[in-house]
C-alpha cells in the first residue's frame, strides 16, 4: 500500500465505441485502469454521469491516493478554451456540451479536456516511446488515420485543431475519395477499408493466396490484421499489400518530416501492430525520399502505450495544466 495521500490524476478517454478510465501518478505510473463499451444512453448528461461513476469507483478501489484533477479526451474537436465539445462525428451526443463543467460539479476537482489524438501524443511524449525526445510525430493507423505533433516538448494542435491531421496529407490529386470529402488523402490509401479493398482487388490475380480461402468463406473476415498475419507467414500477395501500404505511409511521413522536422516518428493503432512487414517498406521509402532531411529511418518506431495512450494522456493533461498554473 502506498503512503497516505499520494497524488493521482484521473484520465478518461472517450473513444467512438470504448471508454477507458485510469489513474496515474505524476511520473506516469499507472495505478489503475478500466475499459468498457460506451454506454448506450439517450443524453450527454447520462453518458457523463456514467463516466463519473466509473471514475469514482476506480478511485474508491485504491487506498491512499488523492485525486488532484481529471482530464478527458474526446473523439473530435473542442473549443479553443478547451471547455466545450465542438464536433464529435462518432459521438454526436456530446456536440456542444461543456464537459469540464459537468465533471467539476460531479467530481469536485479541476477538469481539463482535449481531443483524443492530442492526449495520445502527450502520453507517448511524456511516458511512452517519445519520452527521451522533444520533437515527436505520431501517426495513428486505424479506421481513420490520425496524428499529433509535439515540438520542443509540447503538443500542438493549431487554432483550428488541424495541426497533426496527417491522414489528410494529399498523396494523389486524382486519388480515391476520402472521409473528409475530398480525394487522394493518405487515409484514402492506408485507412482500414482501403487496405482491405486493395487486398480484395489483388485476389483476382493471386488465386493461390492464403487470403483467398478466408475471403471465400467470409469477406468480412478480411481485415488489415489478417493481411498482416498472412504477410508475416510469407504470403506473397499479402506481402505485396503491406509493401504498397508501407510506400504510401512512407510517402505521407516524408511530407510530414519536411514540415515539422521530428526527432522520432511513432506509429500507433491496430495496423501498426503488423511489425516489420509494414515498418520495413515505410523506413525504406523514407530513406529513399527524404535525402535533405537527415532523418534517421530507424527512428520510426511503434507506440508503447497501446490502447491506454488516450486515457494516460488525458491524465497527463492534468499534470501539464497544474504545472503551468504553479
Ligand atoms: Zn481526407
Amino acid at each position: 500500500m502506498p503512503p497516505a495521500n499520494v497524488q493521482v490524476a484521473v484520465g478518461i478517454d472517450v473513444g467512438g465505441t470504448t471508454c477507458t478510465v485510469c489513474l496515474i501518478e505524476a511520473d506516469g505510473d499507472l495505478i489503475a485502469d478500466v475499459s468498457y463499451p460506451i454506454p448506450q444512453v439517450d443524453s450527454a448528461e447520462a453518458l457523463l454521469a456514467a463516466f463519473a461513476e466509473t471514475a469514482k469507483e476506480l478511485i474508491g478501489e485504491v487506498a491512499g491516493y488523492e485525486p488532484v484533477g481529471l482530464g478527458i479526451g474526446v473523439p473530435g474537436t473542442v473549443s479553443p478554451d478547451e471547455r466545450q465539445v465542438r464536433d464529435c462525428p462518432n459521438l454526436t451526443i456530446l456536440n456542444g456540451i461543456r464537459v469540464p463543467e459537468f465533471f467539476e460539479q460531479s467530481m469536485d476537482m479541476p477538469v481539463w479536456m482535449q481531443n483524443d489524438a492530442f492526449c495520445a501524443t502527450l502520453a507517448e511524449l511524456r511516458y511512452g516511446a517519445g519520452r527521451d525526445y522533444a520533437n515527436v510525430l505520431l501517426l495513428t493507423l486505424g479506421t481513420g488515420v490520425g496524428g499529433g505533433i509535439a515540438l520542443n516538448n509540447e503538443v500542438f494542435h493549431g487554432p483550428r485543431q488541424v495541426m497533426g491531421e496527417i491522414g489528410h496529407v494529399i498523396l494523389d490529386l486524382n486519388g480515391p475519395p476520402c472521409s473528409c470529402g475530398t480525394v487522394g488523402c493518405a487515409e484514402a490509401f492506408v485507412g482500414k477499408q482501403a487496405i482491405v479493398n486493395r487486398a480484395l482487388c489483388k485476389l483476382a490475380a493471386y488465386r493461390d493466396s492464403a487470403l483467398a480461402q478466408y475471403a471465400a468463406a467470409d469477406p468480412a473476415a478480411v481485415t488489415p490484421k489478417l493481411i498482416a498475419d498472412l504477410a508475416r507467414q510469407g504470403d506473397e500477395m499479402c506481402l505485396g499489400v503491406m509493401s504498397d501500404i508501407g510506400l504510401y505511409i512512407g510517402q505521407t511521413l516524408c511530407n510530414a518530416i519536411v514540415l515539422c522536422d521530428p526527432d522520432i516518428i511513432l506509429l500507433g493503432g491496430g495496423i501498426a501492430g503488423a511489425g516489420e512487414v509494414l515498418f520495413d517498406p515505410i523506413r525504406r521509402t523514407v530513406k529513399e525520399r527524404t535525402p535533405i532531411s537527415g532523418f534517421d529511418p530507424s527512428n520510426i518506431l511503434p507506440c508503447e502505450l497501446g490502447n491506454k495512450a488516450g486515457a494516460i494522456g488525458a491524465a497527463a493533461l492534468v499534470w501539464e495544466r497544474l504545472k503551468a498554473e504553479q
